[in-house]
C-alpha cells in the first residue's frame, strides 16, 4: 500500500476527484476554490518565509497559476450552470433535428412536386387524347350525316329519274299510239281509196257486187269506198261490202 503515499499516484487522483466534484457541485467547489486560492496566496506572500526568499520569476509564475485556478475553476465553477448547458445542448440537438426534418420535408416537397408535375402531365395528355377522340367522333358523325344526305339526294335523284323515265315512257307510248293510230288511219284511208264498191242508181247503200238484190248492174256505178262513205252511203247488210 506504499504506492498510495507516492506523489505520482495521489496528485493525479486528487486532480481527477477535484474535477469530478467541480462538475457535479460547481457552485460549492467554485466558492471553495476561490477561498482556497485567496488564502493560499495570502499565506505564501505574508507568512511563508521560504517562499518570500524565492526569485521574482517564481513569484510571478505562482501568481499566474493561482489566478488561472481562481478564474477558471473558482469563477468558472460559480458561473457554470449544468441546466443551461444541458438546455443549450438540447437546443443544439433540436436545431439539428429540425434541420434534418426540414431537409426531409424539402425532399418530400420536391418528390410531391415531381409527382404533381407527373400527374399534371398525365392529365394534360389524357385531355389531349379525349379532345382528339371527340374531334374524331364529330368527324365520324359529320361523315355519317353527309353519307345519309348523299343517300337521300341519290334516292331523290333516282326517284326523279324514275319519274322522268316513266313520263318519257308514257310520252313515247302516247306518241307511238298516235303514230299507230295515224298509220292505221292512213292505211284505212289508203285501203278505202284503193277499195272499190258498187252504188245502185237509187239506193242509199253501197255493195260488194253490182247485182245485189234488185240492182240493175248496167246502171250501177263503181266508186272508191272513200267516196261512197263521204257521199253519205252506208254498207249493205246483204252482200257484206268492206267497211
Ligand atoms: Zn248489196
Amino acid at each position: 500500500m506504499n504506492f498510495i503515499k507516492k506523489k505520482g499516484f495521489y496528485v493525479p487522483v486528487s486532480i481527477i476527484i477535484y474535477f469530478v466534484l467541480l462538475f457535479n457541485l460547481p457552485k460549492i467547489i467554485g466558492a471553495l476554490t476561490i477561498a482556497s486560492t485567496v488564502a493560499l496566496g495570502a499565506y505564501l506572500f505574508k507568512k511563508n518565509e521560504r517562499f518570500k526568499k524565492k526569485g521574482i520569476i517564481s513569484k510571478v509564475l505562482t501568481i499566474i497559476a493561482l489566478l488561472v485556478v481562481f478564474l477558471f475553476c473558482g469563477i468558472g465553477g460559480l458561473i457554470y450552470d449544468p441546466v443551461s448547458v444541458e438546455r443549450h445542448e438540447l437546443a443544439t440537438e433540436k436545431l439539428k433535428q429540425e434541420e434534418q426534418l426540414k431537409e426531409v420535408e424539402e425532399l418530400k416537397e420536391k418528390q410531391e412536386l415531381a409527382l404533381k408535375e407527373e400527374a399534371d402531365r398525365k392529365k394534360i395528355e389524357e385531355e389531349k387524347l379525349k379532345a382528339e377522340e371527340e374531334v374524331k367522333k364529330i368527324a365520324e358523325e359529320e361523315e355519317k350525316i353527309k353519307a345519309e344526305e348523299d343517300k337521300k339526294k341519290q334516292e331523290e335523284k333516282s326517284k326523279i329519274q324514275a319519274e322522268e323515265h316513266k313520263r318519257q315512257a308514257v310520252e313515247q307510248a302516247k306518241v307511238e299510239a298516235e303514230k299507230r293510230k295515224a298509220t292505221a288511219t292512213s292505211k284505212q284511208v289508203a285501203e278505202q281509196s284503193s277499195t272499190y264498191v258498187w252504188l245502185s242508181e237509187t239506193g242509199e247503200k253501197y255493195h260488194n257486187i253490182s247485182n245485189c238484190g234488185k240492182m240493175n248492174p248496167n246502171r250501177a256505178s263503181k266508186v272508191t269506198l272513200e267516196k261512197a262513205k263521204s257521199g253519205g252511203y252506208g254498207p249493205c247488210s246483204k252482200c257484206g261490202p268492206p267497211r
